[in-house]
């Protein structure tokens, strides 16, 4: 079935839905930042913030929003969550200078009458009087039914009587939520199709939940029975399973029902990686688009497609969302992925130092080793026995840390042949460290890159006296840079880690400026 392209609103609510994710709270700040990003960069139709009356600290980062937004032309763009409750919430959203009230009323007749106490007539006259008092304010009307996916399902009668009763109201979007994520496609697509058929006039936004995983096809659902709008957040953040992820919904409609949006695809990634720095809840390495290791092609047959003209490419390429395409290094890898991640390095071997290399990357990847890319370098200075690539060694160090006491670190190096001594002071032993080779690399002209990411690792179900295995990403400027060390005491593996790129950069840098 074909559809004739049309212009779809995308409604991100990662700050008012997705903050109710389990154990996140976004701070003011954190709050405009993601704001900005997502009207000004991301160019979302519009944002959802907060709800109204939360709390003071709430109410000033809606404040700061709504002063940014007025200032940028944005300020109609920005909604906050009301209830019915006359003048209260419209009283505190006009308080922040807020232009948009979503209002929350019953969608269902089940928690009309066991939440509220209510009869429709008693609630929709509640609800008509809380509109009439925004309209008198001069606030845009948005309006949810809670729970409209069961009350749809259960109690028609209701929904169509709540409708009735409000369509002549000065309403701008009818806001229908599968609050519970109860729904499956084939239901969404019947249901919209009633509603949109129903009332022609009325504008629908469809408000997805993820709790059978089926958020982004009902998506797809609705916006072809004709909704106009769709509810999304981040990193599909939200209570329980989530909302729809924003990423996924955008490709979607453009790629597979050739809808029209907004959305700038290209920051897609940058604002994925702020939300999970904010929200401390890490995404899956293989969720679609935003993932760490979606662009990475594993396989080497697949590697050797890419080699011989793109055998493998599909619409959804990493160039759409500035990100690269990657080939990993392990046991599946082949030397087409070798040549590629040669390439990268510009790194030139004879194909039979290539097979040693190839050799001893199948042996680290059967021992479950994780190999990045930055570790090709060491891989193939070891198997040659190049010198050249060790410009740092580590020649011995030894740390000094107690409970309530500074951590000390005094160390012995060696850089291009030179032997140094330095001692350094932190906030615990790795930061010693990095203290303490920053007083020798500084005669090098070298500082260390901003950590963007840092992570410790022992097997699953190791002991505690296992291996650990630390890796780092580094902020490069241009790019994100993965090293990892491994030793017994998390403190050495992350300075082994951090030689690895001292060593990377040392050698760039020699090869740069001769
Ligand atoms: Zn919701």
């Amino acid at each position: 079935m074909s559809l004739n392209p049309r212009r779809i609103q995308l409604m991100d609510t990662t700050l008012r839905d997705g903050e109710q994710t389990q154990g996140v709270a976004f701070t003011p700040t954190e709050k405009v930042s993601i704001a900005k990003a997502l009207l000004q960069n991301l160019r979302v139709d519009r944002i959802e913030v907060a709800s109204a009356r939360v709390s003071e600290g709430e109410k000033e980062a809606v404040r700061n929003i709504n002063q940014w937004a007025q200032q940028e032309g944005f300020g109609d763009r920005v909604e906050v969550l009301g209830f019915v409750d006359h003048t209260r919430s419209v009283d505190w959203i006009k308080s922040t200078g807020g232009q948009v009230i979503n209002l929350l009323a019953k969608g269902s007749e089940k928690h009309c009458r066991e939440q509220l106490g209510k009869t429709l007539e008693q609630h929709c006259a509640d609800v008509l009087q809380t509109i009439g008092y925004a309209h008198e304010q001069g606030l845009k009307i948005n309006i949810y039914l809670e729970d409209w996916s069961n009350g749809y399902k259960d109690s028609r009668d209701y929904v169509f009587g709540l409708i009735d009763r409000l369509k002549d109201a000065p309403l701008s979007h009818f806001m229908l939520p599968d609050t519970l994520g109860v729904m499956a496609p084939d239901e969404v697509f019947a249901s919209f199709s009633d509603m949109c058929g129903r009332y022609p006039n009325l504008q629908f936004d469809f408000h997805p939940h993820n709790d059978y995983g089926l958020a982004t096809a009902n998506v797809m659902a609705a916006v072809r029975a004709g909704v106009s709008a769709v509810h999304c957040t981040i990193n599909c953040l939200g209570e329980r399973a989530g909302n729809a992820s924003l990423a996924e919904v955008a490709v979607v409609l453009r790629d597979k029902m050739n809808m029209e949006l907004a959305i700038d695809e290209s920051h897609l990634v940058r604002i994925s990686n702020m939300v999970e720095n904010f929200s401390g809840k890490r995404i899956a390495d293989n969720a679609p688009i935003v993932g760490a290791d979606v662009f990475t092609q594993t396989a080497g047959i697949h590697a050797d497609g890419d080699q011989k003209g793109g055998l493998y490419k599909t619409k959804l390429g990493p160039e759409r969302f500035s990100r690269t395409r990657s080939y990993a290094l392990g046991k599946m890898s082949g030397k087409a992925s070798l040549k590629k991640n040669l390439e990268q390095l510009e790194v030139e071997l004879s194909e039979e130092d290539q097979k040693k290399v190839l050799a001893r990357i199948v042996a680290l990847g059967d021992s479950k080793q994780t190999i990045t890319t930055d570790d090709l370098p060491f891989i193939i200075a070891d198997v040659l026995e190049s010198k050249s690539y060790q410009h740092i060694k580590l020649l011995a160090c030894s740390v000094n840390s107690g409970l309530d006491l500074q951590s000390t670190v005094s160390l012995r190096v060696e850089v291009n042949g030179d032997k140094h001594q330095a001692t350094g002071a932190g906030n615990g032993g790795f930061d010693a460290f990095i203290d303490a080779i920053g007083t020798v690399l500084v005669k090098y002209d070298y500082t260390l890159p901003k950590l963007a990411d840092f992570e410790i690792r022992i097997p699953k179900g190791g002991n505690t006296n296992a291996l650990t295995e630390c890796v780092i990403t580094w902020d490069c400027g241009h790019e994100l840079r993965k090293t990892r060390g491994v030793h017994v005491n998390q403190v050495f593996a992350a300075m082994l880690a951090t030689i690895k790129l001292i060593n990377i950069q040392l050698h760039e840098m020699a090869n740069t400026n001769p």
